[in-house]
């Protein structure tokens, strides 16, 4: 059995495929610059077409001769599908074994999040059972002024194109700032995401 591949320099070099699953329209902010308008709660990708997704990438290794595999989540706020999210990357791993992929001991589960769910069981759970496989991300924009300029909670109205007055926005900083020693105890040496 190959080792598993764990410096980071090994995923830098090129050497490995990128495959993004979209797996929600939904978020719980709504930051001034996202690029996803119209988020939503129901466009959401559904366990048949992630399934299906895989079964044909897995079943044409030929074409992917990358020697690794980054498995992306992104959304909207991808932890919002935990559910489906763990559905995936344990259906990943079975059929990876299964058919002697060359991908079985070396791939990486990655994830982009505002880091609001990070501390929930759920996703705790997930991050315990796939621990050595994780790159995860959470994103603040500096500064709880700077953050909180741009990165708003999401109000009812918003969904009808009713945007809040200055005055009304609820910024996020503290809710994502709670959750980054737990983050940082956990990958003392993940990176942030900032945007300018
Ligand atoms: S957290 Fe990400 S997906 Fe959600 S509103 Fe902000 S930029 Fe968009």
């Amino acid at each position: 059995m190959k080792n598993l591949k764990t410096k980071s320099s090994e995923w830098s070099r090129g050497l490995a495929k990128s495959i993004t699953f979209i797996v929600t329209k939904d978020c719980q902010l709504a930051c001034k610059y996202c690029y996803l308008v119209g988020k939503n709660t129901k466009e959401r990708m559904s366990w048949e077409v992630a399934k299906q997704a895989i079964d044909y990438i897995l079943g044409h290794e030929e074409e992917f001769k990358e020697e690794s595999v980054i498995w992306d989540f992104i959304g909207g706020e991808p932890f919002l599908e935990i559910d489906l999210i763990d559905k995936i990357c344990d259906y990943l791993k079975t059929e990876m074994y299964r058919l002697n992929h060359h991908w079985f001991n070396s791939y990486r589960f990655s994830f982009s999040t505002n880091g609001i769910n990070y501390h929930t069981e759920k996703v705790q759970n997930f991050i315990k059972k796939n621990y050595e496989h994780l790159s995860i991300g959470i994103t603040i924009d500096g500064t709880r002024r700077k953050h909180d300029l741009n990165r708003i909670w999401k109000t009812p109205d918003m969904e009808h194109g009713i945007m809040p007055k200055p005055e009304e926005e609820h910024g996020s900083y503290d809710d994502v700032v709670r959750n980054i020693p737990l983050w940082l105890e956990q990958f003392p040496g993940a990176g942030t995401k900032v945007t300018i």
